[in-house]
């Protein structure tokens, strides 16, 4: 007999058939640059730990600290009984970071960008969205019920022509776009796009989530890196990758974040961030403003790794194989096939290298995605580039072999 969930059966029976079916995989032991995966240890590339502050151990001090003064939970909505001192102190620590007027802390990233957008704009309202750009965000532009054009990613003419032929028609208009793509490491045109906004009038919003910690002189982000500090941008962020904890933030003048706290629903409706993970991200944030090593270390990691891995691939043009244009810790070496990529992703493994294959529908073509952090030292770096050199030798020798065949 058919029940009202049989349909889930055969949605997954679909999902399995278009091979795009997924499962969780665990890691072992704490986070950091080598984790273990099925009892082996495995040289991480696949994690958005970019200062390697999430097993630090002033990070983990001040979240246990936390805790024993406050407990686990933070017991109700901000609003209502969950807000503590810690909160206002971060949203005071990321505000300084920043350089705004006022910061606004929310349970996780993905809710930052879905209360805000949803909290700026309505149906009366345009948004202009990067093709590219992050799930919450888009899933935010959806539930504003505004309407949304996307524009192809990074195309700047295109905003201005969408703007000059739609901006009049709506009341207020908002500019959506991530400051650093997560699934190619490259930038938005920042300084382009502020300056559209104000010409047509237009709210900028930027999701800061890869760029915090890691762009910039001091690491505030993208809005530093071109120069944008104190101008009129709506920045969204999260806690969880270079800050090493959990939640999300909007920073930007102080009636912005009045306004979101009287209006986000993903604010409002929403228990407070737990007290581990607020002191956790204020120790992050700490360290950030006085470590600068730590990031500079970090970009030594990306250069290095740039340059040995375009060499490798001058070496083998016959592979079709591109490093991506990268002006972040996101390297991507894009491969044509996904069979070849699920290939090189499984024989990485085997050396000990865990870099993730990632495939349609998640981005249009198929990549080996590497992301790296401060704490990967030369050797990791050495081993990647060798376990890579000789995985791309047996691809290179499969396709001359079925060639001949
Ligand atoms: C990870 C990410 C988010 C979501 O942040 P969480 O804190 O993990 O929910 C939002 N935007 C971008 C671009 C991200 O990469």
């Amino acid at each position: 007999m058919s029940t009202p969930y049989a349909w889930l059966e055969d949605a997954l029976i679909t999902i399995h058939r278009a091979d795009w079916y997924r499962s969780v995989q665990a890691t072992q032991g704490r986070a950091g640059a080598v984790v273990q995966m099925d009892g082996q240890a495995v040289i991480n590339f696949a994690s958005n730990d970019y200062l390697g502050l999430t097993g630090d151990d002033r990070l983990m001090q001040a979240a246990i600290a936390a805790i024993q003064e406050f407990g686990t939970g933070s017991t109700g909505s901000r609003l209502v009984s969950g807000h503590r001192e810690l909160h206002e102190q971060l949203e005071r620590a990321i505000a300084a970071l920043k350089q705004t007027e006022a910061a606004l802390v929310f349970s996780s990233g993905y809710l930052a960008n879905v209360g805000t957008v949803s909290a700026l704009v309505g149906k009366r309202d345009l948004i202009l969205s990067d093709q590219y750009n992050h799930s919450s965000l888009k899933q935010g532009a959806i539930l504003s019920g505004a309407t949304v054009l996307d524009y192809a990613h990074g195309d700047v003419a295109q905003v201005q022509q969408l703007l000059a032929q739609h901006r009049d028609r709506y009341r207020r208009c908002l500019l959506l776009t991530d400051s650093v793509f997560s699934m190619d490491g490259d930038l938005c045109p920042l300084p382009e796009l502020l300056a559209l906004s104000d010409t047509f009038e237009a709210m900028l919003l930027v999701d800061e989530a890869h760029a915090t910690g890691v762009l910039g002189a001091t690491g505030a982000g993208g809005v530093e890196h071109f120069g944008c500090t104190g101008r009129a941008i709506v920045q969204v962020g999260t806690l969880s990758k270079a800050l090493g904890s959990l939640g999300g933030y909007v920073a930007g003048s102080a009636t912005l974040i009045d306004y979101l706290r009287n209006r986000a629903a993903g604010f409002i409706y929403t228990t407070g961030l737990s007290p581990a993970d607020t002191a956790a991200a204020l120790a992050a944030i700490a360290i950030v403003q006085q470590d600068p090593d730590r990031r500079a270390q970090l970009w030594q990691n990306v250069t290095t790794l740039k340059q040995a891995l375009s060499q490798q691939l001058a070496t083998r043009s016959n592979l079709e194989m591109k490093l991506l244009a990268s002006e972040s810790s996101i390297l991507c070496l894009q491969v044509a096939s996904p069979a070849i990529v699920l290939h090189l992703g499984k024989q990485l493994r085997q050396a000990g290298i865990f870099a993730p294959a990632i495939r349609p529908p998640t981005v249009p073509i198929s990549r080996l995605r590497l992301t790296l952090m401060a704490t990967h030292d030369s050797t990791h770096l050495e081993k990647l580039v060798i376990a890579l050199n000789q995985a791309l030798k047996k691809t290179e020798g499969n396709k001359s072999k079925t060639k001949e065949g």
